[in-house]
């Protein structure tokens, strides 16, 4: 299995770029997922680490060697497309076995292989089926077999379970995880689907406009989003946005929303102009001894928690509540933030403004 490095990578489709200087590595063994909205650039980034695009400029190292200038074929990555690419006049072991029969491996050695592969995958009993008449789940374990079969340094897949509904989506990502637990080989997922990222992801990049706009593990990237992009993308309802106008400098602890002084967890250095407060729905209280008041414009039952819009003078808040707590439509509400989970943006910039702490967490990068 492999570690991958990308090193100011950058893709070029005549005057438009579709990757820009990219940097992240992926470690050995990580479930690795490449998150952002349609055409920011993930295909593109991920068919260039396979070999299948040359980068305009940068370095691609697989377990350290720079592969830039090879040819797919000599990368040794297994491509999952969305799953159902299968030879429809070969049963499901010849669908298997085929990449090993390609390769010359003997026979015995083939039919030892596609048994053991069969086992992990829960398909041993439809080894003899004919590929034509298999369920979506079949057919994508039997694609997942061909690819796992001839032990890659590392598997891509490009949005694998996007042709399927909801439910079943969500079993096979689950069955997906479980896999790579069991083998722990380096993958490379592709995604749109913030909630899939988080769930299935060791480690996540979020791409916008060809830019990675952050790189991390999931909690840090939801706890501590490096933009607003991140914050909204991420999330949902998405973190709230309040815009002000302040001096956040060193020593002070507190911004003033509407007028009224709203703690924050620490100073945060070179902090002016205009600025937006920003605070996930979970993180809104409402107490109604808070001089910072809004009034409640809708409410979204939704089970155990319920959405609550409140207009503010700063903006729309939504709080992700309590079904039990009682909340009336046109009420005013006192507003509290915990200020451990309130994030301040750049509004110019849209970048987060960094504490001491947040650095010491998340490192530079
Ligand atoms: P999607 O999920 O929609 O595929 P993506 O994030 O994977 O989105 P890419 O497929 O990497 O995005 O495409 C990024 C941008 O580059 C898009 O605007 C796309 O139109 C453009 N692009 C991709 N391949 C080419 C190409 N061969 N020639 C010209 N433009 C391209």
């Amino acid at each position: 299995m492999a570690q991958i490095r990308i090193e100011n990578v950058r893709k070029e489709f005549g005057a438009f770029t579709a990757v820009q200087s990219s940097t992240f590595t992926i470690e050995d063994g990580e479930f690795f997922m490449l998150l952002g909205p349609s055409g920011c650039g993930k295909t593109t980034t991920l068919r260039m680490m396979a070999g299948l695009e040359l980068p305009t400029s940068g370095e691609i190292f697989i377990d350290g060697e720079e592969v830039g200038m090879k040819p797919a074929s000599q990368r040794d990555i297994a491509f999952v497309f969305q799953m159902f690419a299968l030879y429809p006049h070969m049963n499901v072991g010849k669908n298997i076995s085929y990449p090993l029969l390609s390769q010359g491996m003997p026979k015995a050695q083939v039919t030892k292989k596609v048994g053991e592969i069969a086992e992990i995958l829960g398909i041993t009993d439809i080894l003899k089926k004919s590929v034509g008449g298999l369920s979506g789940g079949d057919r994508q374990r039997v694609a997942l077999g061909r690819a796992i079969v001839r032990d890659p340094k590392a598997f891509f897949m490009d949005e694998p379970l996007g042709a399927l509904d909801a439910e079943f989506r969500e079993h096979m990502s689950e069955e997906l995880r479980a896999l790579h637990d069991r083998m722990n080989a380096t993958t490379v997922y592709v995604t749109h689907d913030q909630l899939e990222a988080m769930q299935m992801g060791d480690k996540i990049v979020v791409m916008n406009h060809g830019v990675v706009e952050q790189f991390g593990v999931p909690q840090d990237i939801y706890d501590w989003p490096a933009t607003k992009f991140v914050a909204q993308f991420i999330g949902s309802p998405p973190m709230n946005f309040l815009d002000f106008s302040g001096m956040v400098g060193t020593g002070t602890t507190e911004v003033r929303l509407d007028d009224i002084p709203v703690q924050i967890p620490e100073s945060r250095e070179g902090a002016n102009g205009r600025l937006t407060f920003g605070i996930r729905p979970e993180h809104v209280k409402l107490d109604d001894t808070s001089r910072y008041r809004g009034k409640v414009i809708a409410t979204e039952y939704l089970g155990t928690t319920q959405i609550v819009t409140l207009e503010t003078s700063n903006g729309l808040i939504k709080a992700r509540l309590s079904s039990a707590d009682k909340v009336r439509v046109d009420e005013t509400a006192g507003l509290t933030f915990d200020p451990r989970t309130i994030t301040l943006f750049n509004s110019e910039t849209g970048q987060a403004l960094r504490s001491a702490a947040n650095l010491e967490v998340l490192g530079n990068g």
